[in-house]
């Protein structure tokens, strides 16, 4: 069924049915052509989204949905090079050809010579090749439909960490008149629970009407190989 949505799933303990729509030209379910099927899975994509939340908060600057980066995987942070999944979604072949390039960058680089591309050419070839071939993937996903947030009711949890109703986040914005994200999040919790916003926070940006922003606060530390690398003792705490 083509040029349809999933508009609601049913179910008390599981989903056992579907209701299903065409889309109108606005992306909007078309009134009258709901019908329910019933069913025992529901799979449904939008395409996939990086994490850049190291990148973000080191302050390298995103091209559309990625760490942008340049042929040599560098990022606009001097002495961070960024490699794989936080460049663009592409596959793990991407990410070896990547990282095996952004690795001899960085050795040259930080040796204070200018690498020789030569070195990297067999995996430029299949960065560009797998580049191509995921930018066609993702026009294939296609976006979420448009308007999407309109479809989703209030008793909807949009952040299942913290269990935020869209409902709670648009009493947020249009009750208590919070206008961005940050504020979102302090009113209702959205956001404050163990993904730290890294799964919901598209969502939750969308039921609210608000633009994405990028993490503020760098949510890590510099850990040493050689702590990873020492043996562990369960008995001690860590
Ligand atoms: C279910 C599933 C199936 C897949 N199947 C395929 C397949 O069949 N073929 C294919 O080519 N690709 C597949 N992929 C994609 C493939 O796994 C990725 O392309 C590849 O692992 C990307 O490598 P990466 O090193 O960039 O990222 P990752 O392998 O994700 O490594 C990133 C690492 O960084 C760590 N990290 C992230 N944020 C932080 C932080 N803030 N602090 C500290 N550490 C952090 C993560 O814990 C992780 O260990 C699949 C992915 C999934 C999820």
């Amino acid at each position: 069924m083509t040029r349809h949505m999933v508009v609601a799933a049913h179910g008390e303990e599981r989903v056992e049915s579907v209701t299903v729509a065409a889309r109108d030209a606005d992306g909007r379910p078309a009134p009258g052509s709901e019908r329910r099927l019933v069913c025992d899975v529901l799979a449904v994509g939008h395409g996939l989204l990086p994490h850049t939340d190291l990148a973000e908060g080191l302050g390298c600057r995103l091209d559309g949905t990625g760490v942008r980066v340049d042929d040599e995987q560098r990022t606009d942070v001097p002495g961070v090079w960024a490699a794989g999944e936080t460049t663009g979604i592409g596959g793990a072949a991407l990410s070896l050809a990547e990282g095996h390039i952004a690795g001899r960058s960085a050795a040259a680089r930080l040796a204070g010579t200018a690498p020789d591309p030569r070195g990297w050419a067999p995996a430029a070839r299949a960065r560009t090749r797998l580049r191509a071939f995921f930018a066609a993937l993702e026009r294939a996903y296609g976006d979420p439909p448009a308007r999407w947030p309109e479809q989703v009711g209030d008793d909807t949890v949009v952040c299942r960490c913290e269990e935020v109703t869209a409902g709670a986040v648009r009493e947020a914005v249009g009750t208590l008149g919070a206008g961005d994200l940050r504020t979102v999040k302090l009113l209702t919790r959205a956001g404050m629970g163990w993904c730290q916003g890294r799964m919901c926070e598209p969502g939750v940006a969308g039921v609210a009407g608000c633009p994405l922003t990028p993490a503020r606060r760098l949510l890590a530390r510099p850990v040493p190989l050689g702590v990873l690398a020492a043996p562990t003792d369960p008995t001690t705490p860590r």
